[in-house]
This record gives structure tokens, C-alpha cells and sequence, in this order.
């Protein structure tokens, strides 16, 4: 080949490579925190305000999201949205988180919960700290919005809090891009969604777990989340096809009795009261409701 003809080949090579590592920019990133799947995390005490290591955690959680905040910015988000989602949602320190983000904190008690703040303008949707579901083996602190269920299964799926959320986000038209947590919630969210980006932070071992370094932790959730967004076109909202059931299975017979009182709910059996709804939206809102 002639010298001319190399150098166009590499001025094309280049290009295309250059368009395909460029940062997708003017991003709108959505990152919905909780706090059981933080590097470290393992007993209730370590997420409950007052418990002893409630305030290491919270600065790890923090820079958890951090680490998420850093890379979107890397690649080419323009405005992020840090909605913290675990218990009082006022756990992430705000002094300390970066500014190219803005905090969403404490409870609306409107349907979105988890996802209050998102709407249709949002490219992508990323969960740090992430739990399985409840009824999960070596799931680390494992629950379902509340320690009083057993199971959350619609259209026959069993759910965890991340599936519940990625129909809210999907509701939008927003996919889930990465979901961080133990390697049961990882899973679980592979099997659910398919196409997503994980980062597993530690492993649970019954009510023990074998886990990362924070800073290894956060190295990963740096990577996966500039892996996620560079290719984000590729992922798909997540949607399941109407119509729809919902089936709440309850660990108290004293749950499923006051569940069955809500218009439309079927008791199935000792445990389980189950819905019927024609849109998300609606689906959202009984569930909200049978878990009161
Ligand atoms: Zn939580």
C-alpha cells in the first residue's frame, strides 16, 4: 500500500475510534442509593442511625456515589440526579458529596419512593448499594421494601426492590445501566434485566459477608459506570406486558389480612394477597398500599 492510502486507513481507524470511546455528552443521570449493598455493610446496626458504624458507612456510601458522580462526569453527563433511598432517606452526607451532583433526601410519600425525581428527560438510571430480594440465601441483610414481606411477584417474576424500581424507571422510557451490591442482588438483576453493567462488592455468606476494599469497590463502580454510560444507547428500558398481577406474600397472617381490605385484592391463601392492574402507575400504587 502506498504511503497515502496507510495514512488515510489510520486517519479512519483513528476517527472511528475516537467516535466510539467519545463521552456521550449532555447526559441526564439518574442514581437511586440505598445503603444495605455499600461496601462493608453486613448488620442492620451498620445502616441504622444511632448504630456503631452508622457514620463510617455513610461516608462510604457517599463515596460510593461519588465514584458513580466522577465517572458519569468522565463520560459526559450534564446533570445528575442523587436520589438517597434507604431508610430516613437522609444518609448520604451532602457536604461531602460532589457538587456535580444534587441530592434528592427524606420522603415525599408519594408513589415513586425509591425513584422520586425521575422523570422522562433522564438517559439512564444507576443503583448503588443495592440489596436482593427478600426470601434470598446468602443475600446480605436481603429484604423487600420491609422486613414484613416474604416475597413481591408481578406477572409471575419475583422482585426485588431494584426490579420494582427499573418498571418506575421504565414507566419513563429510562433503562438501568448498573447495579451495585452484594453478588446476590448482581444476579438477580442480570437475570431480570439482561443487558446490564454490575459491580459485586462483596459476597454474602449467611449472615456474614467476604467483601472489597472501599477503594476497590470504587474503582469498579468508576469503571463499570463509564463502561455503562459510553454505551448507553444499548440499553433498553425495562417493561414487562400488561396487563398486570401482583402477588404480596406476607410474613404475618396479621399483613395479608389488612392487605385484603384494599378494592380489588384477592386473598390467595394464608400469606399472599394478589392485584390486578392495567398500568404501572396503578400497580406502583396498590403495592405501595398492600405494604402499609
Ligand atoms: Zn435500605
Amino acid at each position: 500500500m502506498k504511503k497515502a492510502a496507510v495514512a488515510i486507513v489510520l486517519l479512519f481507524t483513528l476517527t472511528f475510534f475516537a467516535a466510539a470511546q467519545a463521552p456521550a455528552k449532555g447526559l441526564k443521570v439518574f442514581i437511586s442509593v440505598d445503603m444495605e449493598g455499600i461496601t462493608g455493610v453486613v448488620n442492620w446496626d451498620d445502616v441504622t442511625v444511632g448504630g456503631l458504624d452508622y457514620g463510617l458507612f455513610r461516608k462510604l456510601m457517599t463515596q460510593e456515589v461519588n465514584a458513580a458522580v466522577e465517572a458519569a462526569q468522565a463520560a459526559g453527563a450534564a446533570e445528575i440526579v442523587v436520589r438517597d433511598a434507604h431508610d430516613t432517606g437522609r444518609n448520604i452526607l451532602p457536604d461531602l458529596l460532589n457538587p456535580g451532583a444534587k441530592l434528592l433526601r427524606d420522603w415525599s410519600y408519594g408513589p415513586l419512593s425509591m425513584m422520586e425525581g425521575i422523570d422522562k428527560t433522564f438517559d439512564a438510571v444507576i443503583f448503588i448499594g443495592y440489596h436482593a430480594r427478600a426470601s434470598t440465601p446468602n443475600g446480605v441483610l436481603k429484604h423487600t421494601m420491609t422486613t414484613k414481606l416474604l416475597d413481591v411477584i408481578i406477572n409471575g417474576l419475583k422482585m426485588p426492590e431494584a426490579g420494582v424500581n427499573a418498571l418506575i424507571a421504565g414507566m419513563f422510557d429510562v433503562p438501568v445501566v448498573l447495579v451495585t451490591g452484594d453478588k446476590a442482588i448482581c444476579g438477580q438483576a442480570r437475570d431480570l434485566f439482561g443487558d446490564v453493567e454490575t459491580v459485586m462488592v462483596k459476597e454474602g455468606i449467611g449472615s456474614a459477608e467476604l467483601g472489597l476494599s472501599p477503594q476497590a469497590a470504587q474503582a469498579q463502580i468508576r469503571e463499570k459506570t463509564i463502561a455503562a454510560l459510553r454505551r448507553v444507547k444499548a440499553f433498553k428500558p425495562y417493561k414487562l406486558a400488561p396487563p398486570y398481577t401482583l402477588d404480596v406474600a406476607f410474613a404475618d397472617e396479621a399483613g395479608a389480612q389488612k392487605a385484603s381490605w384494599i378494592p380489588g385484592a384477592v386473598r390467595k391463601d394464608e400469606h399472599t394477597v394478589s392485584f390486578k392492574a392495567d398500568d404501572v402507575m396503578t400497580l406502583i400504587k396498590l403495592f405501595r398500599l398492600a405494604k402499609m
